[in-house]
Protein backbone atom coordinates (compact mmCIF):
# COMPACT_ATOMS: atom_id res chain seq x y z
CA UNK A 1 0.00 0.00 0.00
CA UNK A 2 0.81 3.54 -0.65
CA UNK A 3 2.63 4.97 2.83
CA UNK A 4 2.38 8.79 2.58
CA UNK A 5 5.44 10.38 3.01
CA UNK A 6 5.57 13.42 5.07
CA UNK A 7 8.11 15.91 3.41
CA UNK A 8 8.06 19.35 4.60
CA UNK A 9 9.41 20.69 1.50
CA UNK A 10 9.09 18.24 -1.97
CA UNK A 11 12.87 17.88 -2.08
CA UNK A 12 13.79 16.33 1.07
CA UNK A 13 13.68 12.71 1.53
CA UNK A 14 11.58 10.91 3.73
CA UNK A 15 12.15 10.99 7.62
CA UNK A 16 13.24 7.13 8.76
CA UNK A 17 9.78 6.55 10.67
CA UNK A 18 9.99 3.46 9.22
CA UNK A 19 12.46 1.03 8.30
CA UNK A 20 13.19 0.99 4.49
CA UNK A 21 14.31 -1.83 2.25
CA UNK A 22 15.82 -1.69 -1.36
CA UNK A 23 13.22 -4.51 -3.23
CA UNK A 24 14.42 -6.00 -6.62
CA UNK A 25 11.07 -6.93 -7.68
CA UNK A 26 10.99 -7.99 -11.75
CA UNK A 27 8.57 -6.20 -13.70
CA UNK A 28 7.90 -5.36 -17.90
CA UNK A 29 5.83 -3.04 -19.49
CA UNK A 30 4.70 -2.96 -22.58
CA UNK A 31 3.67 0.49 -24.11
CA UNK A 32 3.52 0.97 -27.99
CA UNK A 33 1.91 3.94 -28.39
CA UNK A 34 0.39 5.21 -31.96
CA UNK A 35 0.47 8.82 -31.63
CA UNK A 36 2.03 10.08 -34.91
CA UNK A 37 3.47 13.43 -35.40
CA UNK A 38 2.72 15.50 -37.71
CA UNK A 39 5.28 15.66 -40.80
CA UNK A 40 7.87 18.32 -41.18
CA UNK A 41 7.86 20.36 -44.02
CA UNK A 42 9.71 18.07 -46.85
CA UNK A 43 13.15 19.15 -48.05
CA UNK A 44 15.31 16.57 -49.96
CA UNK A 45 19.55 16.76 -49.17
CA UNK A 46 21.25 15.99 -52.26
CA UNK A 47 23.80 13.90 -50.31
CA UNK A 48 21.45 12.05 -49.59
CA UNK A 49 22.07 9.94 -52.98
CA UNK A 50 26.11 9.47 -51.83
CA UNK A 51 26.51 6.16 -52.01
CA UNK A 52 26.94 4.62 -48.29
CA UNK A 53 30.75 4.14 -46.66
CA UNK A 54 31.32 2.42 -43.96
CA UNK A 55 34.09 4.41 -41.83
CA UNK A 56 35.00 7.75 -41.73
CA UNK A 57 32.82 10.49 -40.38
CA UNK A 58 31.41 12.32 -43.33
CA UNK A 59 31.37 9.46 -45.46
CA UNK A 60 28.11 8.45 -44.47
CA UNK A 61 25.17 9.64 -46.82
CA UNK A 62 22.79 11.54 -44.23
CA UNK A 63 19.65 10.42 -43.55
CA UNK A 64 17.36 12.66 -41.19
CA UNK A 65 14.59 9.82 -41.41
CA UNK A 66 16.77 7.45 -39.72
CA UNK A 67 16.41 6.31 -36.05
CA UNK A 68 18.35 7.32 -32.69
CA UNK A 69 19.71 5.13 -30.41
CA UNK A 70 17.98 6.38 -26.55
CA UNK A 71 20.42 4.45 -24.37
CA UNK A 72 19.18 3.71 -20.84
CA UNK A 73 22.07 3.26 -17.82
CA UNK A 74 21.05 3.11 -14.28
CA UNK A 75 24.66 2.50 -12.23
CA UNK A 76 28.00 3.20 -13.02
CA UNK A 77 30.24 1.00 -10.93
CA UNK A 78 32.60 -1.70 -10.01
CA UNK A 79 31.17 -4.06 -12.12
CA UNK A 80 28.79 -5.27 -14.77
CA UNK A 81 25.26 -6.32 -13.56
CA UNK A 82 21.60 -6.27 -14.57
CA UNK A 83 21.62 -2.68 -13.83
CA UNK A 84 24.47 -1.85 -13.75
CA UNK A 85 27.80 -0.48 -16.14
CA UNK A 86 31.31 -1.31 -15.14
CA UNK A 87 32.81 2.07 -15.16
CA UNK A 88 35.57 1.02 -17.91
CA UNK A 89 33.16 -0.02 -19.91
CA UNK A 90 30.87 3.09 -19.66
CA UNK A 91 34.03 4.70 -20.58
CA UNK A 92 34.42 2.30 -23.66
CA UNK A 93 30.94 3.05 -24.70
CA UNK A 94 32.02 6.64 -25.24
CA UNK A 95 34.53 5.87 -27.12
CA UNK A 96 33.20 3.61 -29.49
CA UNK A 97 30.06 6.20 -30.13
CA UNK A 98 32.80 8.54 -30.48
CA UNK A 99 34.93 6.48 -32.89
CA UNK A 100 31.61 5.69 -34.92
CA UNK A 101 30.57 9.14 -35.43
CA UNK A 102 27.92 9.71 -32.52
CA UNK A 103 27.63 13.09 -30.42
CA UNK A 104 25.21 12.74 -27.76
CA UNK A 105 22.03 15.00 -27.63
CA UNK A 106 19.54 16.05 -25.25
CA UNK A 107 15.79 14.34 -25.66
CA UNK A 108 14.72 18.04 -26.12
CA UNK A 109 16.63 18.68 -29.33
CA UNK A 110 15.18 15.77 -30.85
CA UNK A 111 11.80 16.54 -29.26
CA UNK A 112 11.89 20.09 -31.35
CA UNK A 113 13.85 18.39 -34.51
CA UNK A 114 16.99 21.05 -33.07
CA UNK A 115 19.75 18.10 -33.85
CA UNK A 116 22.42 20.27 -34.89
CA UNK A 117 25.05 17.90 -35.85
CA UNK A 118 27.80 18.67 -38.90
CA UNK A 119 27.53 16.36 -42.13
CA UNK A 120 28.12 12.82 -41.59
CA UNK A 121 27.48 12.46 -37.63
CA UNK A 122 24.51 11.01 -35.83
CA UNK A 123 22.76 11.88 -32.56
CA UNK A 124 22.21 9.67 -29.60
CA UNK A 125 20.36 10.09 -26.41
CA UNK A 126 21.64 9.58 -23.11
CA UNK A 127 19.38 8.37 -20.14
CA UNK A 128 20.55 7.75 -16.30
CA UNK A 129 18.12 6.61 -13.99
CA UNK A 130 17.10 6.80 -10.30
CA UNK A 131 19.65 9.05 -9.31
CA UNK A 132 22.10 7.26 -7.77
CA UNK A 133 25.29 8.37 -6.29
CA UNK A 134 27.20 6.14 -8.80
CA UNK A 135 26.29 8.33 -11.57
CA UNK A 136 26.83 11.76 -10.06
CA UNK A 137 29.67 11.76 -6.90
CA UNK A 138 31.56 14.71 -5.22
CA UNK A 139 34.43 14.23 -3.20
CA UNK A 140 35.00 16.86 -0.48
CA UNK A 141 37.91 18.33 -0.72
CA UNK A 142 40.75 19.15 2.14
CA UNK A 143 39.63 22.88 1.56
CA UNK A 144 35.69 22.27 1.93
CA UNK A 145 35.18 22.57 -1.83
CA UNK A 146 33.20 19.74 -3.61
CA UNK A 147 35.09 18.06 -7.05
CA UNK A 148 33.25 15.82 -8.84
CA UNK A 149 34.56 12.04 -8.19
CA UNK A 150 36.22 11.23 -11.88
CA UNK A 151 34.96 7.98 -11.58
CA UNK A 152 31.32 8.51 -11.16
CA UNK A 153 29.39 8.44 -14.82
CA UNK A 154 29.67 12.36 -14.76
CA UNK A 155 33.18 12.58 -13.74
CA UNK A 156 34.13 9.95 -16.43
CA UNK A 157 31.56 12.01 -19.00
CA UNK A 158 33.50 15.17 -18.51
CA UNK A 159 36.85 13.95 -18.53
CA UNK A 160 36.07 12.55 -21.88
CA UNK A 161 34.59 15.48 -23.06
CA UNK A 162 38.25 17.19 -22.64
CA UNK A 163 39.86 15.43 -25.43
CA UNK A 164 36.89 14.54 -27.69
CA UNK A 165 35.72 17.59 -29.66
CA UNK A 166 32.35 17.94 -29.90
CA UNK A 167 31.65 15.67 -26.76
CA UNK A 168 29.02 17.99 -25.27
CA UNK A 169 27.04 17.64 -21.76
CA UNK A 170 23.78 16.72 -23.28
CA UNK A 171 22.09 13.70 -21.35
CA UNK A 172 19.00 12.85 -19.68
CA UNK A 173 18.99 12.91 -15.71
CA UNK A 174 15.32 10.71 -15.07
CA UNK A 175 15.82 11.43 -11.52
CA UNK A 176 14.10 10.32 -7.84
CA UNK A 177 14.42 12.88 -4.52
CA UNK A 178 13.56 10.40 -2.19
CA UNK A 179 13.79 6.91 -2.75
CA UNK A 180 16.08 4.39 -1.07
CA UNK A 181 19.54 3.70 -0.64
CA UNK A 182 20.56 7.07 -1.91
CA UNK A 183 18.56 7.18 -4.76
CA UNK A 184 17.73 10.39 -3.46
CA UNK A 185 19.24 13.53 -6.07
CA UNK A 186 22.65 11.73 -6.32
CA UNK A 187 23.03 10.32 -2.40
CA UNK A 188 22.35 11.09 1.01
CA UNK A 189 22.95 10.47 4.09
CA UNK A 190 26.61 9.63 3.66
CA UNK A 191 26.11 6.95 1.62
CA UNK A 192 28.82 6.59 -0.42
CA UNK A 193 30.47 9.49 1.16
CA UNK A 194 27.43 11.75 -0.05
CA UNK A 195 25.79 14.32 2.32
CA UNK A 196 21.85 15.44 1.84
CA UNK A 197 22.73 19.12 1.68
CA UNK A 198 24.32 18.58 -2.02
CA UNK A 199 21.32 17.17 -3.62
CA UNK A 200 20.63 20.25 -4.87
CA UNK A 201 23.53 21.28 -5.75
CA UNK A 202 23.89 18.44 -8.21
CA UNK A 203 20.64 19.13 -9.67
CA UNK A 204 21.46 22.35 -10.02
CA UNK A 205 25.38 21.77 -11.42
CA UNK A 206 23.74 19.35 -13.89
CA UNK A 207 21.05 21.35 -15.58
CA UNK A 208 23.39 24.72 -15.43
CA UNK A 209 26.25 22.58 -17.15
CA UNK A 210 23.53 21.29 -20.35
CA UNK A 211 22.58 18.28 -18.90
CA UNK A 212 18.41 17.79 -19.05
CA UNK A 213 16.57 16.91 -16.13
CA UNK A 214 13.63 14.64 -15.84
CA UNK A 215 11.22 13.49 -14.08
CA UNK A 216 11.26 9.69 -12.51
CA UNK A 217 8.69 9.86 -9.72
CA UNK A 218 9.15 10.80 -6.01
CA UNK A 219 10.38 7.43 -5.27
CA UNK A 220 9.77 4.83 -7.97
CA UNK A 221 6.15 3.88 -6.99
CA UNK A 222 5.46 1.23 -9.15
CA UNK A 223 2.46 2.99 -11.02
CA UNK A 224 -0.26 0.41 -11.87
CA UNK A 225 -0.30 -0.29 -8.50
CA UNK A 226 -2.11 3.16 -7.45
CA UNK A 227 -4.50 4.96 -7.17
CA UNK A 228 -4.94 7.66 -9.90
CA UNK A 229 -4.77 10.62 -6.94
CA UNK A 230 -1.32 8.52 -5.71
CA UNK A 231 0.03 8.32 -9.59
CA UNK A 232 -0.41 12.11 -9.43
CA UNK A 233 1.00 12.63 -6.12
CA UNK A 234 4.27 10.67 -7.09
CA UNK A 235 4.91 12.43 -10.63
CA UNK A 236 3.90 16.03 -9.37
CA UNK A 237 5.78 15.52 -6.64
CA UNK A 238 9.03 14.19 -8.44
CA UNK A 239 8.51 17.59 -10.27
CA UNK A 240 8.16 19.80 -7.52
CA UNK A 241 11.18 18.49 -6.06
CA UNK A 242 13.40 19.47 -9.61
CA UNK A 243 11.55 22.90 -9.53
CA UNK A 244 12.84 23.04 -5.74
CA UNK A 245 16.42 23.06 -7.01
CA UNK A 246 15.87 24.31 -10.08
CA UNK A 247 13.16 27.22 -9.66
CA UNK A 248 11.19 27.19 -13.04
CA UNK A 249 13.01 24.23 -15.13
CA UNK A 250 10.76 23.14 -17.18
CA UNK A 251 10.65 19.30 -17.18
CA UNK A 252 9.76 17.88 -20.29
CA UNK A 253 10.32 13.91 -20.21
CA UNK A 254 9.21 11.51 -17.85
CA UNK A 255 10.61 7.79 -17.13
CA UNK A 256 8.12 5.30 -16.10
CA UNK A 257 9.33 3.29 -13.08
CA UNK A 258 9.79 0.17 -14.20
CA UNK A 259 8.27 0.53 -17.37
CA UNK A 260 5.27 0.29 -16.19
CA UNK A 261 2.20 2.14 -16.68
CA UNK A 262 -0.43 3.86 -14.35
CA UNK A 263 -3.69 2.74 -14.59
CA UNK A 264 -5.06 5.27 -16.35
CA UNK A 265 -2.27 5.79 -19.03
CA UNK A 266 -3.44 9.15 -19.79
CA UNK A 267 -2.09 10.51 -16.18
CA UNK A 268 1.48 9.32 -17.37
CA UNK A 269 1.50 12.30 -19.41
CA UNK A 270 -0.09 15.02 -17.75
CA UNK A 271 -2.08 15.75 -14.11
CA UNK A 272 -2.13 17.18 -11.54
CA UNK A 273 -1.86 17.21 -7.65
CA UNK A 274 -2.54 19.55 -4.53
CA UNK A 275 -0.12 19.88 -1.88
CA UNK A 276 -2.46 19.68 1.23
CA UNK A 277 0.01 21.43 3.42
CA UNK A 278 0.48 24.69 0.88
CA UNK A 279 -2.85 23.87 -0.94
CA UNK A 280 -0.56 24.57 -4.00
CA UNK A 281 -1.70 22.39 -7.16
CA UNK A 282 1.23 21.12 -9.60
CA UNK A 283 0.53 20.69 -12.66
CA UNK A 284 2.25 18.44 -15.26
CA UNK A 285 1.79 17.71 -19.13
CA UNK A 286 5.32 15.88 -20.50
CA UNK A 287 6.26 15.82 -23.90
CA UNK A 288 8.38 13.01 -23.84
CA UNK A 289 8.13 9.34 -22.16
CA UNK A 290 10.14 6.81 -21.33
CA UNK A 291 10.00 2.97 -21.73
CA UNK A 292 12.62 0.89 -20.43
CA UNK A 293 13.42 -1.75 -23.06
CA UNK A 294 13.57 -1.70 -26.86
CA UNK A 295 15.02 -0.40 -29.85
CA UNK A 296 16.65 2.77 -31.63
CA UNK A 297 12.87 5.14 -32.37
CA UNK A 298 12.23 6.47 -35.45
CA UNK A 299 13.41 10.18 -36.76
CA UNK A 300 11.52 12.82 -35.37
CA UNK A 301 10.43 13.45 -39.12
CA UNK A 302 8.67 10.30 -39.40
CA UNK A 303 5.29 9.80 -38.24
CA UNK A 304 6.22 6.89 -36.60
CA UNK A 305 7.89 8.74 -34.14
CA UNK A 306 6.16 8.68 -30.75
CA UNK A 307 7.81 10.97 -28.16
CA UNK A 308 4.91 9.26 -25.39
CA UNK A 309 6.80 6.18 -26.01
CA UNK A 310 9.90 6.31 -26.38
CA UNK A 311 12.07 2.90 -26.22
CA UNK A 312 15.26 2.63 -24.87
CA UNK A 313 18.28 0.55 -25.55
CA UNK A 314 19.42 -1.13 -22.18
CA UNK A 315 23.39 -0.71 -22.38
CA UNK A 316 24.70 -4.18 -20.89
CA UNK A 317 27.04 -6.45 -22.50
CA UNK A 318 27.46 -5.87 -26.08
CA UNK A 319 23.89 -4.89 -26.34
CA UNK A 320 25.39 -1.09 -27.78
CA UNK A 321 27.75 -2.76 -30.60
CA UNK A 322 25.11 -4.98 -31.69
CA UNK A 323 22.23 -1.82 -31.55
CA UNK A 324 25.42 0.14 -34.07
CA UNK A 325 26.02 -2.40 -35.82
CA UNK A 326 21.83 -2.99 -36.91
CA UNK A 327 21.90 0.24 -37.81
CA UNK A 328 25.08 0.35 -39.70
CA UNK A 329 23.86 -2.88 -41.59
CA UNK A 330 20.14 -1.97 -42.23
CA UNK A 331 20.98 1.42 -43.36
CA UNK A 332 18.35 2.68 -40.41
CA UNK A 333 20.77 4.89 -38.82
CA UNK A 334 19.99 8.51 -38.52
CA UNK A 335 23.07 10.25 -39.93
CA UNK A 336 22.96 14.39 -39.89
CA UNK A 337 23.01 16.16 -43.44
CA UNK A 338 24.40 19.41 -41.33
CA UNK A 339 21.90 21.58 -42.91
CA UNK A 340 19.04 23.22 -40.89
CA UNK A 341 15.82 22.76 -42.54
CA UNK A 342 16.48 20.24 -44.73
CA UNK A 343 15.50 16.70 -43.65
CA UNK A 344 18.13 14.38 -45.75
CA UNK A 345 16.21 11.05 -46.96
CA UNK A 346 12.76 11.19 -46.80
CA UNK A 347 12.15 11.28 -50.41
CA UNK A 348 15.00 8.44 -50.85
CA UNK A 349 13.81 6.31 -48.32
CA UNK A 350 10.09 6.70 -49.59
CA UNK A 351 11.30 5.70 -53.15
CA UNK A 352 13.21 2.46 -51.79
CA UNK A 353 10.16 1.46 -50.00
CA UNK A 354 8.22 1.34 -53.04
CA UNK A 355 10.48 -0.57 -54.63
CA UNK A 356 11.72 -3.12 -52.19
CA UNK A 357 10.44 -6.65 -52.55
CA UNK A 358 7.53 -7.39 -50.43
CA UNK A 359 10.57 -8.98 -47.61
CA UNK A 360 12.33 -5.85 -47.42
CA UNK A 361 8.97 -3.42 -46.90
CA UNK A 362 8.15 -4.54 -43.57
CA UNK A 363 10.18 -2.21 -40.93
CA UNK A 364 13.52 -3.09 -39.86
CA UNK A 365 13.07 -2.90 -36.01
CA UNK A 366 10.00 -4.80 -34.93
CA UNK A 367 8.86 -5.99 -31.49
CA UNK A 368 12.20 -7.48 -30.00
CA UNK A 369 11.73 -11.10 -29.29
CA UNK A 370 12.21 -10.65 -25.19
CA UNK A 371 11.15 -8.16 -22.36
CA UNK A 372 13.58 -6.32 -20.58
CA UNK A 373 12.92 -5.96 -16.68
CA UNK A 374 13.68 -3.34 -14.62
CA UNK A 375 14.59 -3.30 -10.93
CA UNK A 376 12.41 -1.78 -8.60
CA UNK A 377 13.73 0.72 -6.10
CA UNK A 378 11.43 1.96 -3.53
CA UNK A 379 10.32 2.06 0.12
CA UNK A 380 8.81 -0.14 1.40
CA UNK A 381 8.07 -1.29 5.43
CA UNK A 382 9.08 -4.14 5.18
CA UNK A 383 11.90 -5.26 7.44
CA UNK A 384 15.68 -4.69 6.98
CA UNK A 385 18.27 -3.01 9.02
ZN1 LIG B 1 14.03 3.58 -12.36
Amino acid sequence: MHRRIELPAIARTAPLAAVFMLATVVACGDSRGTTAQPAAEEHVAHAATVQTASGAVGARAPNEMGRIPVLMYHLIGDKESSWGRERGNFRKDLELLYERGYRPVNMVDVLDRKIDLAEGLSPVVFTFDDASPSQFRYIEQPDGKLAIDSTSAVGIWLDFAKSHPGWGNKAVFCMLPAAAAGHAFFGEKNIEGQKSAWRFKKVQQLAAMGFELCDHTLWHAQLNKYSDAVVQEQIARGLMAIDSAVPGYKVRSFALPLGIWPKNKALAKSGEWTDPKSGKTVRYDFDAIFEVWGTPVPSPYSPAFNPLSVQRVKVTGNSLVATLDHLDKSGERYVSDGKANVVAGRRLRAARAAHAPPERRRLFYRAPPFRVCAPIVRRTTAKMA
